[in-house]
């Protein structure tokens, strides 16, 4: 069954289909993630022509199919990230890891608006963010939020104690997180200066998270628990290979 609708979307990558066509993978606002085929989208005279860029934001209309083939596609607004987020190599290689990860851990056809938000937020950021790195930690904590895969900061798991302010002990494993004491042995303990950052971002969201930057150690210690925590809940994740050719700049 195919119905007309229209949809924002947030353009995760592309490939080239058939002889002229061009499919997207995409994440929708309200109809999850999806493929679209912009049919003839490499003729020179169509125009679907070099609007579907990966990170472009694009009001689409599309035919929906509701048996997970390729929706086609008919109409979609121009992209309107501005230039700027393509600026250095690194802020690049940030941008395009949030859509891997975004790609990643989205599966299945479920809409969830919180995860469309989040992800045109975190690209609309990139461009200024004072640290970007911070960015990206508070969307892989927003994402692991959302699938119900981010330990409570508030309180120790084992003996109840409150956390504020306290150094943490995590681990990745089971996504335990508690005081240093109950954690000996088998947790990760964070540093002082992490354990704090690890919070704020926690609290302040995309918004405020780019805002203060990280030290280097924070940067090592907070992006090697997210990626654990990737690697043990979500299904199928692995490292983005943008992060890969961001050499040394975090501890991943
Ligand atoms: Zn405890």
């Amino acid at each position: 069954m195919k119905t007309i609708v229209a949809d924002r979307a947030v353009v995760l990558r592309t490939y080239e289909y058939g002889e002229s066509s061009v499919v997207a993978v995409a994440l929708t606002r309200a109809h999850g993630k999806l493929r679209f085929l912009a049919k003839g989208a490499r003729r020179m005279s169509s125009p679907l022509r070099g609007v579907l860029l990966a990170g472009g934001v694009c009001e689409t209309v599309f035919y929906y199919r509701t048996d997970g083939g390729l929706n086609l596609l008919t109409e979609c607004g121009a992209a309107d990230i501005p230039a700027s987020s393509r600026d250095g190599l690194e802020r690049l290689c940030i941008f395009q890891a949030g859509l891997e990860i975004v790609d990643r851990a989205a599966v299945g056809r479920d809409a969830d608006e919180r995860l469309f938000d989040i992800v045109e937020a975190f690209m609309r950021l990139v461009p200024s963010a004072v640290d970007p790195w911070a960015l990206f930690f508070a969307l892989e904590i927003a994402v692991l939020s959302i699938a119900g895969s981010f330990p409570s900061l508030d309180a120790c798991s084992d003996c109840g104690k409150p956390l504020a302010g306290a150094r943490l002990s995590v681990d990745p494993a089971s996504g335990r997180v508690g005081c240093v004491s109950c954690g000996r042995g088998s947790g990760r303990t964070l540093s002082a200066a992490s354990s704090a950052a690890l919070v704020r971002l926690r609290r302040g969201g995309l918004r405020e998270a780019g805002s203060a930057p990280l030290g280097g150690d924070e940067r090592r210690e907070i992006g090697g628990l997210l990626h654990r925590l990737f690697a043990g809940h979500v299904e199928g994740y692995r490292l983005p290979n943008a992060l890969r050719l961001c050499k040394g700049v975090n501890g991943q």
